[in-house]
């Protein structure tokens, strides 16, 4: 059985004070980590803080990027290493933002893939088609290849213990969320790539997310399908109340 993983992505809102009134609302009131994991995935001015605020208690917490270099000239750059001396337990990596506007290609998130697990973490590694791929019919076929490349030189026991999230580009942010049977259908996919590379036992293993548009009202759809483990909320993670109310949903 494969626990649900309920991850937030704040993306770059909330102040630090907004950030930290947020853990204490929830750090006493979200479900059992025996029933789900709660997670929060904050901009990195934030983690550290986080991190004091949420310990001890069953939120999680995630890191929106990291470098792949624990030390180094690379100006700007957060490495993993460091990330992970705060408490931070997982990374969004390969974010359709993330690839369109920061120009990340399936190269670079493999590397990073490997430099999170390097450093006692957890990478949930996002993939996802355009909406032009996706009126083409072209999805399985692109989902395959990002995953295909973001595994690269992975370990079974590794990939195992992944977090993938299927979000369709064109269901990000615009309340145009997928209809549940093909988020189901296309973290299938997911799934069979993952079985066609490290076979059966790593495939029924990894946890697969769905994300774009979840909420509150629909996420017991998703959460009903054989294939998704999980959703990856951007805006209805933001508020307390609705950030609870998706775990209330799922535990
Ligand atoms: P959304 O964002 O829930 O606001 O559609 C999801 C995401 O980008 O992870």
């Amino acid at each position: 059985m494969r626990k649900p993983i309920i991850a937030g992505n704040w993306k770059m809102n909330k102040t630090l004070a907004e950030a930290v009134d947020f853990a204490k609302e929830v750090k006493g009131a979200v479900p059992s980590n025996d029933a789900v994991d709660s997670v929060i995935g904050s901009p990195a001015l934030f983690l550290a803080s986080l991190a004091e605020e949420l310990k001890g208690s069953d939120v999680k917490i995630a890191a929106q990027n990291a470098y792949w270099e624990n030390t180094g000239a690379f100006t700007g750059e957060n490495s993993p290493a460091a990330i992970a001396d705060l408490g931070v337990q997982y990374v969004i990596i390969g974010h359709s933002e993330r690839r369109e506007y920061f120009h990340e290609t399936d190269a670079d998130i493999n590397k990073k893939a490997k430099a999170i697990f390097a450093n006692g973490m957890t990478p949930i590694l996002c993939c996802g088609e355009s909406l032009e791929t996706y009126e083409a019919g072209q999805t399985a076929e692109w989902i395959e290849g990002q995953i295909t490349a973001g595994l690269e030189g992975l370990t079974d026991e590794q990939v195992s213990n992944l977090v993938i999230a299927y979000e369709p580009i064109w269901a990000i942010g615009t309340g145009k969320s997928a209809d549940a049977t093909i988020a189901d259908e296309i973290c299938g996919v997911v799934r069979q790539t993952v079985e066609k590379i490290y076979g059966e036992t790593v495939a029924q293993a990894v946890r697969i997310q769905y994300g774009g548009s979840v909420n509150p009202e629909n996420i017991a759809e998703y959460m009903a399908k054989e294939n998704v483990d999980g959703a990856l909320v951007g805006g209805a993670s933001l508020v307390p109340a609705s950030f609870l109310a998706l775990l209330e949903a799922v535990k």
